[in-house]
């Protein structure tokens, strides 16, 4: 505690009349809890007086679209654009794909508007976001919310995890067309409407804008764009780690300066200050470091510092002023980084600490304890995320002594390394001090290929200090890469068996294919690791990484088919795998904190998953008698179309269209939840409309029967074998 004087009690912070400076973390990204670029710049310069506003526009973004009023605008859109479709006489293949996607706007429009505000509350909910059904059915409302959004914008496609247009993110000439496509760019009214007058009130001289993701590529410059025209005289400044990884690309490109003025590489807190004395005319511009900016007509690259920032000397972050109520969690939990670059950093696939300016420099202990206890007082929280990419064991030894010393009730996960050091004494120190769960990078389990990614891991250890996390009651979670150069079948295979075998260990786990990132040794030496072809293209300019080929070990395809194979055993072995496989990081750290029973056991989720299997074996069955309230489902819709959406869908999903295709009146019934459609008749139709848990099967005899004009008995079988079939496909219940 003594050591928050070398910040706070010295600092009230006042701001005077002095420029002020907005810093704006862009959408794309996650908004399950803050990011922590803003909060570590927003501190380190207001402990250096400096007038600084914070703005997630991502997480305001996300809360406006997640809502009844904000999607109404969205499905306006969408269903006049439906509507001018639905007049024509023919659609060509490209419409017919829009088409499909706006259906859904008829279909669920008005269950998402009426459900979304529920949905969101669910994730907020301290009680109903650990019912995992309710929060599955939560989270399907709010991603049927964000299709529809990006069914106006179509092709769009904006996801929880993802934007993307017709426009390559990877390629800056579409980029700057991406920014000014109104028709397809989901973000452009949104910030003109809502953002700008955030963005611009009090006359801010100088924003920067956060870009961490290339998913925020389009819409950072986009917001920038809109600021620039609004505002030709504020400073735009881009930091971030996707600009620092594309130092050469950026500095080359005159046309991506006309959205912003300058851009900030590598670690930001001097180079931030800094450029703000240059703007209030107090420090030459050439002198900033890790600055690239505008000079005229050139772009200039100032001297990048080596060392980065003394870490010891920052402060604890601060998260003042962002909206902490609109992340989508019961509980704020809040990033916090031990650490800057990585302690091992030669792993030969990973670029991780190119981002960083200078060798790994860990923050001491009682630095980090008191960020840790400040952040818990200061914001009332006990859910912490390490960010580092790995803690080592000595470090996070020393801190839980610290916190189990000073009785700190929290709760945190980490990344970390199988370090041979990682011993039974300090898995159990670590859970009493809170750890719930902690990652890590083991990518393979045969030996040779660790050997060459270099990640310094041997297997005997990897069981060792997983089976020390069990003892502990730490939840074990591990990233694996299949495909590494020169993998081979039986060396891919030998990660599965040993995944598979160790289970009651290895709690959970992400994988993928390998990736060839821009700053990997494999992207810098290729023959080495038999990369024979790296595929580039002038156009794809921002790429962070290449598809390449090999001339050893498998292809893409056959690493595909291996991941396949992979989680089809994995769907047999671990029972709980919807659930850590659906979840988002802290929303599982969450469940793994709630649900724990005891500190030296592990979670079990599968219980969860067991209970809604119980539920379920209660099947239905169909009855012969005419006397119960058949009722649709929840999740399944009809509708009536003047394409035939059940063709444009199905050959869709097979990829073949047919051409052209004409005007022809259909009725369809949609499944959302198994993704299923079917074209029905008119006469199903009436009886779908009429299962709403009102009508008897009796009454809705009479009701076909009367409508179609048709004897009893033909509309007594035709109700009965029709409804009984709805019922064993689970489409329709029994009231
Ligand atoms: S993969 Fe992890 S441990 Fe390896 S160099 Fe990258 S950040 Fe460091």
């Amino acid at each position: 505690m003594e050591m928050s004087k070398q910040f706070y009690p010295n600092y009230s912070y006042s701001p005077k009349k002095i420029m002020l400076t907005k810093l704006i973390f862009p959408p794309q990204w996650i908004p399950t809890q803050p990011y922590l670029s803003l909060p570590a710049l927003t501190a380190y310069l207001r402990a250096n007086n400096c007038d600084i506003e914070q703005i997630d526009v991502n997480v305001s973004f996300y809360d406006n679209l997640l809502s009844k009023n904000g999607l109404a605008d969205y499905l306006d859109r969408a269903r006049s654009k439906f509507q001018e479709l639905e007049t024509r006489k023919e659609l060509s293949p490209e419409l017919q794909k829009q088409y499909a996607a706006l259906c859904s706007s008829i279909l669920f429009g008005d269950y998402v508007i009426n459900g979304v505000e529920d949905a969101k509350k669910i994730l907020k909910s301290k009680e109903d976001f650990y019912d995992i059904e309710k929060l599955f059915k939560a989270f399907k409302i709010l991603e049927l919310d964000l299709k529809l959004a990006s069914s106006a914008y179509y092709p769009s496609n904006l996801t929880f995890h993802s934007y993307d247009m017709r426009h390559s993110c990877r390629s800056s000439k579409a980029v700057l067309e991406a920014i000014n496509d109104r028709k397809g760019n989901l973000f452009i009214e949104y910030f003109e409407k809502c953002t700008l007058p955030e963005v611009l009130k009090g006359n801010p001289g100088l924003i920067g804008i956060s870009i961490i993701n290339i998913s925020q590529l389009i819409p950072g410059l986009t917001l920038a764009a809109l600021i620039k025209k609004a505002s030709p005289g504020i400073h735009i400044n881009i930091g971030g780690s996707v600009f620092t990884r594309l130092i050469n690309e950026i500095s080359k490109n005159k046309e991506l300066f006309s959205v912003f003025d300058s851009v900030i590489v590598h670690e930001g807190e001097t180079a931030l200050l800094k450029l703000i004395s240059h703007l209030e005319n107090k420090f030459n511009i050439r002198d900033i470091p890790n600055l690239i900016y505008k000079d005229g007509s050139e772009i200039k690259i100032n001297r990048l510092s080596s060392g980065g920032e003394d870490i010891n000397s920052l402060p604890t972050p601060c998260f003042d002023g962002l909206p902490l109520d609109k992340y989508l969690s019961p509980e704020l939990v809040i990033p916090i980084l031990s650490s800057r670059g990585c302690y091992w950093n030669r792993c030969t696939f990973c670029d991780h600490g190119y981002g960083y300016s200078g060798k790994y420099r860990p923050r001491e202990v009682d630095l980090l304890f008191n960020d840790i206890k400040t952040l818990k007082d200061k914001y009332n929280t006990s859910y912490f995320t390490f960010q580092d990419e790995g803690l080592a064991p000595k470090m996070m030894g020393a801190l839980s002594d610290k916190i189990i010393g000073n009785k700190l009730d929290i709760s945190w996960l980490a990344d970390s390394r199988f370090e041979p050091s990682f011993s039974g004494e300090i898995g159990k120190k670590l859970s009493l001090a809170g750890c719930k769960m902690l990652y890590f990078g083991l990518e393979s389990a045969n030996e040779r290929v660790l050997k060459c990614m270099d990640k310094g891991i041997q297997k005997e250890n990897v069981i060792r200090i997983c089976k020390h996390c069990k003892d502990a009651g730490i939840w074990a979670h591990l990233f694996l890469i299949f495909g590494f150069p020169t993998e081979t079948h039986k060396e891919a295979r030998e990660t599965m068996d040993f995944i598979l075998a160790n289970n009651e260990m290895i709690r959970s786990m992400s994988f993928g294919s390998f990736q060839l990132t821009r700053h990997s040794k494999v992207y810098e030496n290729p023959s080495l690791f038999h990369v024979s072809k790296i595929f580039h293209d002038d156009e794809i300019d921002l790429s962070l990484w290449y598809d390449c080929e090999v001339s050893e070990g498998l292809s893409k395809k056959e690493t595909e088919e291996v991941i396949q194979e992979f989680y089809d055993k994995l769907a047999h072995k671990y029972v709980d795998l919807p659930i850590w496989s659906n979840l988002d990081r802290e929303h599982l750290f969450l469940y793994i904190a709630h649900y724990k029973r005891s500190v030296n056991k592990v979670t079990d989720l599968s219980i969860l998953i067991r209970n809604i299997q119980k539920r379920k074996k209660t099947v239905q069955i169909p009855r012969k008698n005419s006397d119960f309230h058949p009722i649709l489902n929840e999740g399944i819709f009809i509708g009536a179309f003047n394409f035939n959406l059940a063709r444009i869908i199905h050959s869709g999903l097979s990829g073949n269209i047919p051409g052209n295709i004409s005007n022809e009146k259909v009725n369809v019934l949609f499944d959302i939840d198994n993704n299923r459609i079917f074209t029905i008749s008119d006469l199903a139709k009436s009886i779908i409309s009429k299962s709403n848990g009102g009508s008897t099967v009796s009454e809705i005899i009479d009701h076909i029967k009367e409508k179609y004009n048709i004897p009893y008995n033909e509309a007594k079988s035709k109700c009965e074998s029709f409804l009984n079939g709805l019922i064993e496909k689970n489409i329709v219940s029994i009231k």
